[in-house]
């Protein structure tokens, strides 16, 4: 066991401040990450303030951080996919039972005994896990990510979490080439759905409560903006999607989004506000839709998902900040004010 510096919350209502947390030692089968980055994810704030505590109560001190990207310094005898000076990822995950239906069939984050990266019950140290706002980790060696060398570490850290969370429902989802698609909410994980809807073909449309998002939105590669508080621009595109992917982090009329949905279309909710979302059976009937969830995506699925970004050079748009400024960047994220994800360069909590 070794320690390790982190940023943690002592309570719902204390801001993240630097804690000094313990590390296993390597087993057989574990990496030791250096972290070089760790993405901002609007879920590591929800948990600070226990806000999902109704599904998910959080356990103090909470070091959160499910975007990890960072640098191998150690591996145990057994491990064979990693080695000393790689570059890896680690997302929401860090273990599993290995022996349910959900483990065999590479859909890990649906096991039941499966290990959450930060406020899961740690079977090695006891007490719960501790997540990325840290200077390192240690992972089992299943739970462990290449990242292609050829992407930005800062951008690449979001795609662990942001990047699977958006990309699997759209890949499940089927073929969306030339598909119209709706991305709700542009932050996190919606700029990321947004890139990816547009790699696979789809015709892609922005719905956003902030019109100052326009151009961005477009740059990202949406080929139309909604400004969801216009009933007008609204009302034109009744109707007429075949997906929508819902991001949104916080209370929200959904059914403005099934009325936008064409016969047989399907929304998909990744956004996970505290309180639940009324919908209207009327908006589902008249048009046999559908309303389902998605979580996060399995470990070769999280694999497939970073190799198709190496290949298609596809990042989050970062903006950089030293683990000092964490509490403003969630005070930003609150106001919806990030481009579009926080990316923290961990060597500034080295420094500390
Ligand atoms: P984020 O960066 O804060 O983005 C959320 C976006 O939602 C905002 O940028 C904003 O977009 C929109 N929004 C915020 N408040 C709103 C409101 N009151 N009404 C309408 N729109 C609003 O957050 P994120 O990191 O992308 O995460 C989004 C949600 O997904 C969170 O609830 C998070 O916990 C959840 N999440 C789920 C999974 C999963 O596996 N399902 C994984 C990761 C995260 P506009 O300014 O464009 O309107
Ligand atoms: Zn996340």
């Amino acid at each position: 066991m070794h320690d390790a510096k982190a940023y943690s919350a002592a309570s719902a209502t204390s801001p993240l401040a630097l804690d000094t947390i313990r590390r296993r030692d390597t087993t057989k089968t574990d990496v030791q990450i250096e972290i070089l980055f760790c993405g901002i994810c609007h879920s590591d704030l929800h948990t600070v303030r226990d806000e999902w505590s109704s599904f998910m109560p959080t356990t103090y001190p909470c070091v959160p951080g499910h975007e990890i990207v960072g640098r191998v310094t150690g591996v145990g005898s057994a491990v064979t996919g990693h080695k000393v000076g790689d570059v890896v990822g680690v997302g929401c995950l860090v273990d599993s039972d290995h022996s349910c239906s959900a483990c065999a069939n590479d859909v890990e984050q649906f096991c039941h005994n499966a290990t959450f990266t930060y406020n899961s019950p740690d079977a090695h140290l006891g007490g719960v896990t501790y997540g990325g706002y840290s200077e390192s980790i240690v992972v089992d060696e299943s739970f462990v990510l290449r990242v292609p060398e050829n992407l930005d570490l800062a951008g690449a850290a979001p795609l662990l979490c942001a990047g699977i969370t958006t990309y699997s429902p759209i890949r499940r989802w089927g073929n969306i080439k030339g598909k119209k698609v709706g991305v709700v909410g542009l932050g996190g994980l919606g700029h990321m759905g947004v890139k990816f809807a547009r790699a696979f073909g789809a015709h892609v449309v922005v719905f956003t409560t902030s019109p100052s998002k326009t151009d961005d939105a477009l740059r990202v590669g949406a080929h139309e903006v909604i400004v969801s508080t216009d009933a007008e621009q609204m009302q034109e595109h009744a109707g007429t999607f075949d997906f929508i992917l819902d991001t949104v982090s916080a209370d929200h009329d959904i059914n403005a989004y099934i009325n936008m949905l064409g016969l047989d279309a399907n929304i998909t909710l990744v956004g996970a506000p505290e309180k639940p979302l009324p919908v209207s059976a009327f908006a589902l009937l008249f048009g046999r839709k559908s309303v389902s969830g998605s979580l996060i995506g399995g470990i070769a699925e999280t694999q497939e998902m970073l190799d198709f970004c190496g290949e298609h050079d596809i990042t989050a748009d970062v903006e950089v900040i030293p683990i000092q400024k964490i509490n403003e960047a969630y005070e930003r994220m609150l106001k919806s004010d990030v481009k579009y994800r926080f990316s923290i360069d961990m060597a500034s909590l080295k420094a500390e």
